[in-house]
């Protein structure tokens, strides 16, 4: 963890500053801390192969009496929740490996970490819509150089996102020690992850981010009124002339339709209803999808009326007195990777001498019914001379490649993804 970062850290149960504590264990140098203890006025925290860990749950505070017997592997241990000795021993392996990809490390971790569709989760439609607001509101209030925010952000495929629209480094909070630790490795590397708990009080300094974003989890929090609560402190600026920041919830379910994974989820007015101090705009994210499927602009000026709220399986809620969001946004058409360019890998590829038959193949009938609305932007079937696939490891598109980018029948996944 950055030194720098500790400026936005704050205990969630006292409130106060957290400092190393450098009479116990830690390793650090001048400019990061990547092990120690981190103590504030009611307690301490263990720091742990560079994540800071602001919670007090049974693998915390195992952790942190490893790290004061001086013994961090066995901290990384814990926090991974490995206490199969072999497996943990075949984990240290890959960990440690510069080949190591993703894939790997995640199989390294069992068959209970991930099971869902990491692979295919840069191309699928709830990202795709997540990545297109993330990027618009974030454009339009980080401005460059204020902080972002991902919370109860996983293994940070949208705080990826982030990484490119601000020179501070977007912070990303979760629960999952293994998923923060994953995002700072492979999916979006120069994060600042931190490991604490989405139902207590957030463990930041109030006005430390210009933007406070949380994806596709908050339907799972319990303690909803305080987290938007806390959102609303993160983005709060008492500074005069300073721009408004910015509260996002993108892709929360909607209590009054079905949805496969449902959490417990509020109605469209509901979820107005947790903001006591910006008023926040409710959109379907139906009509958000179809702008992007249309090639842009992605209109967040438009008002959606109630019966298409009240429709709407999935909703996106931004809150922000910013002048610059509420506007139609053009869309980017980048023509460069971040990361690797790699044929879509729901695709199935079959050589034709010179070219290549791509046909769309889900993994299974879940995935269809979950995910189908992709056949919207990844047609059914193509061709593609071989040349033009040997060209993506260039990191570069021109011509007719660019677009399929856009459709993502090419990805632009991180490196060493899989
Ligand atoms: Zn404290």
């Amino acid at each position: 963890m950055l030194i720098d970062t500790l400026d936005v850290l704050r205990c969630p149960y006292c409130g106060g500053r957290l400092s190393l504590v450098d009479s116990l264990f830690h390793r650090r140098t001048t400019e990061e801390i990547h092990d120690g203890i981190l103590g504030c006025h009611c307690c301490i925290f263990p720091l742990v192969d560079g994540i800071p860990v602001l919670h007090v749950l049974p693998a915390s505070t195992m952790a942190r009496d490893h790290l004061q017997a001086g013994r961090p592997d066995l901290a990384r241990r814990a926090m991974f929740g490995l206490d199969d000795d072999a497996q943990a021993e075949a984990f240290d392996a890959v960990a440690s490996s510069d080949t190591a990809t993703y894939r790997n490390t995640v199989e390294a971790l069992g068959p209970t970490f991930e099971g869902g569709y990491f692979l295919y989760r840069f191309s699928d439609p709830t990202y795709i819509v997540a990545q297109a607001v993330t990027r618009a509101v974030g454009a339009a209030v980080l401005g460059g150089t204020r902080r972002a925010i991902d919370i109860c952000g996983g293994s940070g495929h949208v705080t990826r996102t982030l990484l490119d629209l601000s020179d501070a480094p977007p912070v990303l909070a979760d629960l999952y020690f293994a998923k923060v630790w994953l995002a700072r490795r492979f999916t979006a590397p120069g994060c600042e992850p931190v490991c604490c708990d989405g139902n207590a009080p957030m463990p930041f300094a109030r006005g430390a981010f210009a933007l406070a974003m949380c994806t596709d989890a908050f339907m799972y929090i319990w303690t909803k009124r305080q987290f938007v609560g806390e959102m609303e402190r993160l983005v709060h600026t008492d500074t005069p002339g300073a721009e408004p920041g910015a509260v996002l919830i993108g892709h929360t379910h909607n209590e009054r339709t079905w949805s496969p994974s449902h959490g417990q989820p509020l109605a469209p007015e509901g979820y107005v209803d947790l903001f006591e101090t910006i008023e926040p705009r409710v959109f379907g994210e139906g009509n958000l999808f179809a702008d992007l499927v249309a090639g842009g602009p992605l209109d967040l000026a438009r008002r959606d009326d109630r019966e298409t709220l009240d429709a709407s399986p999935a909703l996106t809620i931004v809150a922000t007195r910013h002048p610059r969001v509420f506007t139609s946004h053009a869309l980017p058409q980048p023509a460069e990777a971040t990361g690797e360019l790699r044929i879509n890998p729901l695709y199935a590829l079959e050589p034709d001498g010179d070219r290549v038959h791509l046909r769309l193949e889900f993994p299974n009938e879940e995935y269809a019914d979950e995910y189908g609305a992709c056949r919207l932007y990844l047609p059914e079937a193509l061709t593609l001379d071989r040349s033009a696939i040997a060209s993506l490891a260039t990191g570069k598109v021109s011509g007719d490649l660019i677009e399929l980018l856009r459709r993502k029948v090419i990805v632009d996944l991180p490196r060493r993804y899989y």
